[in-house]
């Protein structure tokens, strides 16, 4: 409780990092939730404060598709329907990505694990090297705020931050604040395709959300409140999670 009160009187984006990052050999944290629930938005922080990678599956799969290569072309008509890429595929992808050297300590994973499947897949690749899953934090929004949170956003082209043209506008319309890059809007993010989405994480990966649960690892932040309130809970879900001791 100390701990967490001290974390607390950081400025928002200034948590501790001597206290908070993580010390172990792939040791990794999960941010859960619904397609809009604000994963991305609070991702780049939460990483920092950590002290590790930030994983996101679908920028990963997104990289590909521009990159034209063999997975981003298998991925890509899953994705315009709004479906979860295979399994198969998207495990292999963040196994090579958790092996690159910066990954060594741990991750961030942002988007994944996404069905049950993943989830094994990950545990399983994280006992053979001595890791696991630290914790798993699930960001909780209402399924009804979701649809208005996607059609109003927009994202850089170049380092993927995450705007709204109400909630979170930039500073100047279609520009970053953070890098200058150019603005986008998600063709996925068209209302038939969100609906079919929010249909699939209901299905397929709140089960996982259950898995964690039952692990014990799992931290429940509530979503539906300001970018900032949702920012100060991450850090307290982190800071009231101790770390296994060396
Ligand atoms: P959001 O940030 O809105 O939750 P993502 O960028 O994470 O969406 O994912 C976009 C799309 O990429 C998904 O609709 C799905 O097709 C694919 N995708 C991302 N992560 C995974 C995953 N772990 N498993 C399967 N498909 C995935
Ligand atoms: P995810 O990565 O979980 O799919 P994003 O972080 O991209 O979600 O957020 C989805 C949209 O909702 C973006 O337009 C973002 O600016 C906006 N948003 C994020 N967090 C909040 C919040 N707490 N309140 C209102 N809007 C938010
Ligand atoms: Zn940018």
């Amino acid at each position: 409780m100390t701990l967490t009160l001290a974390v607390l009187n950081f400025l928002p984006g200034e948590g501790n990092p001597a206290t908070m990052a993580l010390q172990h050999h792939d040791e990794v944290v999960l941010l859960l939730g619904a397609p809009g629930a604000g994963k991305g938005t609070q991702a780049r922080f939460l990483a920092e404060t950590l002290g590790v990678p930030h994983v996101a599956s679908g920028d990963l799969l997104r990289e590909h598709r521009q990159r034209g290569t063999s997975l981003g072309r298998a991925a890509q008509e899953y994705m315009d329907r709004g479906d979860l890429v295979p399994d198969v595929l998207v495990v292999d992808m963040i196994v090579d990505r958790l092996n690159e050297r910066d990954a060594a300590r741990g991750a961030l994973l942002d988007g994944f694990p996404r069905t049950v499947a993943q989830a094994q897949a990950l545990d399983d690749r994280l006992r053979r090297r001595g890791g696991h899953v630290r914790c798993a934090i699930y960001v909780d929004v209402p399924t009804d705020v979701l649809v208005e949170r996607l059609a109003g956003r927009w994202l850089c082209k170049t380092c993927q931050a995450s705007y709204h043209e109400i909630f979170n506008p930039p500073a100047s319309d279609g520009v970053c604040d953070r890098c200058d890059g150019e603005l986008y809007q998600r063709p996925d993010d068209k209302r038939a395709v969100v609906s079919n989405r929010v249909a699939v994480y209901l299905r397929d990966t709140l089960p996982v959300v259950e898995r964690y649960a039952r692990q014990g690892v799992l931290q429940r932040v509530d979503g539906n409140q300001s970018i900032e309130a949702v920012k100060a809970a991450l850090l307290q879900a982190i800071s009231e999670d101790e770390p296994v001791p060396a």
